[in-house]
């Protein structure tokens, strides 16, 4: 069976990696074939979010003791958490033939990208600034404090778009996912011509 490839959402909290992973997941064209890494975290679940769902919520302790065992394929701190993808499971998902989506920060994402050299890296971010606050905003789910550390941490994750194989603009949502899609379906289902993608919008 051929083995399946990483796929690496990435960019600054708020420009619509769930949003995005979440429509992919529920495609057709996608579903089967892709499985979604689900990360383990520090951070205590929002409204709505659901252990084993949304991610496996644990405490610093538990984290640190996983860490030291090496179940992490890759673990960062971020925004005064801790975040990390389990190991066994992604490479399980890989030799099943499934195509994995890890929705990881930068950090995490070169990490990843350094080990895993046939990962497809995509760099997601809003139209500007200015759209990323009023999603965060809109979003409500972090204080001030932590939005305003969230809008600095996105002004250097920009910086490192150049690294990413393709970078998606997050603009009008449906039209975003085309592209995703688009991309995904050249990159990992081999469906369409790699050249026929947009080069204003990837690299
Ligand atoms: P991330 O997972 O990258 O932190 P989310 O997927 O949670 O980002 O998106 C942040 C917020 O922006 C959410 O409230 C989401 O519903 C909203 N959102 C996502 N994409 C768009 C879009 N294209 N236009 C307007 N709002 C969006
Ligand atoms: P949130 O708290 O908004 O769910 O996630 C905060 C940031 O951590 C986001 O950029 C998200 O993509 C990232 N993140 C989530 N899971 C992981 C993980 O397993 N590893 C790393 N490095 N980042 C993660």
């Amino acid at each position: 069976m051929k083995r399946g490839r990483i796929i690496i959402l990435s960019g600054p909290s708020g420009s619509g990696k769930t949003t995005l992973h979440q429509k992919l997941l529920k495609d057709p064209a996608f579903k089967r074939k892709f499985v979604k890494s689900l990360s383990v975290t520090t951070r205590a679940p929002r409204p709505g979010e659901q252990d084993g769902r949304d991610y496996f919520f644990i405490n610093k302790k538990q984290f640190l003791s996983k860490q030291k065992k090496g179940e992490f394929l890759e673990s960062m701190k971020v925004f005064d958490n801790y975040y990390g993808t389990p190991k066994d499971k992604v490479d399980q998902n890989l030799d099943r033939g499934k195509n994995v989506l890890l929705c990881i920060d930068v950090q995490g994402a070169a990490v990843v990208g350094s080990r895993y050299k046939d990962a497809v890296k995509i760099f997601i971010k809003t139209p500007s600034l200015k759209d990323l606050k009023a999603r965060l905003e809109q979003r409500a789910t972090e204080d001030t404090d932590k939005l305003k550390l969230r809008l600095k941490t996105a002004k250097e994750e920009l910086k490192e778009a150049g690294e990413y194989d393709y970078v998606v603009i997050n603009d009008v949502l449906n039209r975003a996912y085309r592209e995703l899609a688009r991309i995904l379906k050249a990159e990992v289902l081999g469906a369409v011509k790699k050249r026929k993608l947009n080069p204003a919008l990837s690299r």
